[in-house]
């Protein structure tokens, strides 16, 4: 993959957890290449932190071993770097900086995906990483508080963590090293090609895996709570085979769900999920449903987007329904392939529910998250957007419909797919005209 990535950015981490979880100290640094068509006089860095309930300071930024002065931006939630002198197409730059993170102890922001809470360390978007660059320039601003924030190039990471030897660590990639010395570890994590890096920890995981193909699935829970971790390793064993199939094999070695306290039901990170801790819960209720129907969808769901969101990106605060509504949709397919017609029928009753949620106003499906207002976002891109696909499959044809998601799949395979893009493509496919259809359900006309 390497080879295939020139250019890719390659991260390397090394930071400390504290002994009691809430803070963490390191150094970082990234080598960039300018894959852009202009030159670049500066480099941006998201801060996420800063704007989810804790705080990063970052000091002693150096660009090709010269110190320079970064200015905070956004809320603090961006960092740009001035480069020494502009980098032209195909350059590389190094750029170092050490960083301390104080780490959320309520779940002030992004739905809790970052602090310490219950006994369990959950690290979303935790170090300085660099936003695309497309055509709208860096892609910086405050994070809209409903959707997901994160919009990153594939990169090559190599993650060494200093940790409380009696934590269980989860992260992104595969672990390649571990010592030992008195009550701490150092682990060491290799994962690429990846959008992101993600890492959760807890004294109380214990794990079940199975191995599907040339991968090993890990089902990490709180100790009193196997009896989930079993289910969900199940129905993600279930998801990637019915995925791989469909649109191409699951590219790592390892795929980890975890466990994890959070105010959503599910977070997809590159192979890697967090599922929320109560739909471990055998006795819950979620949505007024049982938790393990609740936990069958979440996870069918969070594996839909190792194909839509990791492996092919999107700008997932301007175009959420590139990734939400086609994922949604996925896992129909899942229902539909483990259990045939009648349970993806009543699975696709949800998307209904949910767009009932806004007495089924006509609400674009392709507007930015923000632009959504209180429920709106959850029924019309997580509800109307897979009824959107669905009646986009009925006029395409089912089978060439399924030919051109797999398409849009292979050919945007570790880059950044867009709505223009896909309708393009879609229309490629079918040989017709999709205009009228996309201006009813996705674009305000
Ligand atoms: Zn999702």
């Amino acid at each position: 993959m390497l080879d295939s990535l020139p250019g890719a950015s390659v991260y390397h981490i090394d930071f400390q957890i504290s002994e009691d979880f809430l803070l963490l100290k390191g150094h970082e640094a990234v080598r960039y290449t300018n894959r852009e068509d202009e030159p670049l006089t500066e480099v941006y860095f998201r801060l996420f932190p800063n704007t989810s309930g804790g705080a990063t300071r970052v000091s002693g930024v150096k660009v090709d071993g010269q110190a320079v002065e970064p200015v905070y931006e956004f809320a603090d939630s961006a960092m740009r770097v001035p480069l020494t002198s502009a980098l032209e197409p195909g350059q590389q730059t190094q750029i170092h900086m050490d960083f301390e993170v104080e780490v959320a102890r309520e779940m002030a922001g992004n739905y809790g995906l970052f602090g310490y809470f219950e006994g369990v360390l959950v690290l979303d978007e935790f170090y300085p990483v660099i936003p695309v660059y497309d055509d709208e320039g860096w892609n910086v601003e405050v994070p809209p508080p409903n959707s997901d924030s994160s919009y990153f190039d594939a990169s090559f990471y190599l993650v060494s963590v200093d940790a409380p030897a009696e934590s269980i660590v989860v992260a992104s990639g595969v672990e390649v090293a571990r010592q030992q010395e008195g009550d701490r570890q150092v682990l060491t994590f290799a994962a690429g090609p990846a959008r992101d890096f993600y890492l959760a920890a807890s004294d109380n995981y214990r794990l079940v895996s199975q191995t599907v193909g040339e991968t090993t699935v890990n089902s990490y829970a709180l100790s009193d709570r196997m009896e989930g971790a079993e289910l969900a390793l199940q129905f993600a064993i279930g998801a990637l085979n019915s995925f791989n199939t469909r649109f191409g094999t699951y590219p790592y070695t390892e795929f980890d769900i975890i466990s994890t306290p959070m105010q959503a039901l599910g977070i997809e990170y590159p192979g890697t999920v967090g599922i929320a801790l109560n739909l471990y819960d055998p006795d819950a209720e979620i949505l007024g449903l049982p938790s393990q129907v609740m936990l069958e969808s979440t996870v069918a769901h969070e594996v839909g987007h190792q194909w839509f969101y990791s492996i092919v990106g999107n700008d997932q605060i301007d175009e959420p329904w590139l990734d939400e509504a086609l994922t949604q949709y996925v896992t129909g397919l899942y229902f539909l392939d483990a259990y045939g017609e009648s349970a993806a029928q009543s699975y696709r009753g949800s998307w209904e529910g949910r767009w009932d949620r806004v007495d089924r106003a006509n609400i674009p499906i392709g507007l930015p998250a923000g632009a959504y207002q209180g429920n709106e976002y959850g029924a019309i891109v997580y509800g109307r957007g897979p009824l959107f696909i669905a009646t986009l499959a009925e006029e395409m044809g089912q089978e060439t419909f399924d030919a051109f998601l797999r398409d849009y799949y292979q050919s945007h395979k570790w880059g950044i797919g867009t709505g223009v893009a896909f309708k393009q493509l879609a229309e490629q496919h079918c040989g017709c005209d999709l205009t009228d259809l996309f201006e009813d359900w996705v674009y305000d006309q």
